[in-house]
Formats: structure tokens, C-alpha cells, sequence
């Protein structure tokens, strides 16, 4: 039976990198960006690669409500159970909060935390009723470290694991895993502009096998929290 994962900023990045670790291994995809061209490109490879795996792709902008309910919409016309969610989709706008531009506040709260509070809800209940799924957030080092550069991502990302921590709570007894995954600098678009050196940072590839590794654990097991870091330590 064909199992489907669901990976919302899937485009670049950890998100990519995610889709390329499950279709390695067989599974169908539900991808969302806000860019077509990428979401297109990805499409194609992972076919191309994996004849037997089916990608359904929807361009948008989860920052927006709608756009994710239309996203949910999508998943669910596939008629194909979600076995894994990644609430993945995120921005990153480096600041202070005391200096950071007006708006950085809403814009990443919408991006980072509700765009994975109304993708769970409306995916969730179906999982619910085949008793079985894993649900994966990505949080941060931010979620738990107070960076001076870090603004509201920071905000967006310590409410986010706390979401994650509630949803792992209420989803002990449907049968649910709940995994809160909490990066640190990973080699990503997130970065673009910064002079440090590839050392310094993970692989995106690391966090999908990480991801991937949690998840084929036994039913009867969870990881709660996955925090990573790089081997030189945080960038501050
Ligand atoms: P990335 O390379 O910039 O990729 C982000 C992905 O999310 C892209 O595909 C982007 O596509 C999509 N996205 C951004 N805003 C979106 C929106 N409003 N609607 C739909 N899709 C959107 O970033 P990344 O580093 O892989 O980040 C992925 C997640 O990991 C984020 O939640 C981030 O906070 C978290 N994280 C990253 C790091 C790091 O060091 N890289 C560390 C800790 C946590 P479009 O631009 O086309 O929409």
C-alpha cells in the first residue's frame, strides 16, 4: 500500500533534502513551496529516479491560511494515508526585537508556527482515525537558545516547539508519533550572504537521515526531541 509523506517548504533546503530521503525509500509525496519552478524541478528528478513513487506538488504560500487549507485539500484528494507530516516551512529574518523591521514579528509567526497549526489540524484527523503517523516539527536551536540576533525567529520558534511538545501530549493515545526536530546552522538558502566557511555548518542531508533514521524506529518507541548541532558548535 502506498504511503504518503507530506513536507511543506520542500523546495530547497531541509525540506528538499527530506523529499529526496523518502523517495529513496519508496514513499509518495505531498510538496509545497512558494515557488513552482523548484517544486517542478524536484517533481521531475524524483520521478524520474523513483518510477514507482507518485509527487504531488501545490504551489503556496503557507504564511497564508487559506493556502494551507487548499494545500490540506490537495493531500487529501490523493487519497493516499499520510504516514509522515514535516511541518518545515520556515524564514528566518535576522534581527533585534528592539530594531528588527515592523512586520518581521507577524510575518514569522504566520510562516514558522501557523502555517504548522492549521496543516496539523487538518491533516490530523484522518491520521487519527487509521491510528498510526508521525508528525515531525522543525524547530530550532532557536527554540531553545536566546541568540541576540535572533529576534521574533526566535519567538516563532520557542512557540513552535511548544506546540510541538502539546501535539506530542494529545497524540500519546491515538497511536501518533510527535517528533520536535531542533537544528543548528544548517547549509541552506537560510544562509545565503554569509561568509563562513562549509565547515561550519551541517549538511541538509544530515537532518533528513536523522529524521528518516527516527522514524523507522518501532512504533513503540519515539524520539521526542532531535537536537543538532554542528560539530564546531553554534554561530552566534
Ligand atoms: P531554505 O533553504 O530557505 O528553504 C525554505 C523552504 O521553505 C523553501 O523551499 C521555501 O520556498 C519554503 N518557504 C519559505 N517561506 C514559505 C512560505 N511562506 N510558504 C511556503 N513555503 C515557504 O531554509 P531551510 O534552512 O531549509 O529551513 C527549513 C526549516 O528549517 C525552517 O523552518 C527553518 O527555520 C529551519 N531551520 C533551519 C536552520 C538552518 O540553519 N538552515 C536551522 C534551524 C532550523 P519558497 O521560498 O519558494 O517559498
Amino acid at each position: 500500500m502506498k504511503k504518503l509523506v507530506v513536507i511543506s517548504g520542500a523546495g530547497k533546503g531541509i525540506g528538499k533534502a527530506l523529499a529526496q530521503r523518502f523517495a529513496a525509500e519508496g514513499f509518495s509525496l505531498a510538496l509545497c513551496a512558494r515557488t513552482e519552478a523548484d517544486l517542478q524541478a524536484l517533481q521531475t528528478k524524483l520521478t524520474q529516479k523513483h518510477p514507482g513513487i507518485e509527487v504531488f506538488i501545490r504551489p503556496t504560500d503557507v504564511s497564508k491560511k487559506e493556502a494551507v487549507l487548499d494545500f490540506a485539500q490537495m493531500v487529501q484528494a490523493t487519497n493516499i494515508p499520510v504516514e509522515v507530516l514535516v511541518n518545515n516551512a520556515g524564514v528566518f529574518l535576522p534581527g533585534q526585537i528592539y530594531q528588527e523591521e515592523d512586520g518581521a514579528l507577524e510575518k514569522q509567526i504566520e510562516t514558522n508556527l501557523y502555517s504548522a497549526y492549521h496543516l496539523t489540524r487538518a491533516l490530523v484527523p484522518a491520521m487519527i482515525e487509521a491510528k498510526r503517523g508521525h508528525i515531525f516539527n522543525i524547530c530550532s536551536t532557536a527554540s531553545i537558545t536566546a541568540y541576540t540576533n535572533g529576534g521574533s525567529y526566535c519567538i516563532s520558534k520557542f512557540a513552535l516547539l511548544g506546540m510541538s511538545k502539546v501535539l506530542r501530549e494529545e497524540m500519546k493515545p491515538h497511536h501518533i508519533r510527535v517528533t520536535s526536530v531542533l537544528p543548528g546552522a544548517t547549509l541552506t538558502n537560510s544562509w545565503a550572504g554569509s561568509d563562513l566557511p562549509e565547515e561550519r555548518f551541517m549538511p541538509p542531508e544530515d537532518i533528513a537521515e536523522a529524521v528518516f533514521s527516527t522514524y523507522q524506529l518501532s512504533d513503540r518507541t519515539v524520539i521526542e526531541e532531535i537536537l543538532m548541532r554542528p560539530q564546531l558548535g553554534d554561530i552566534t
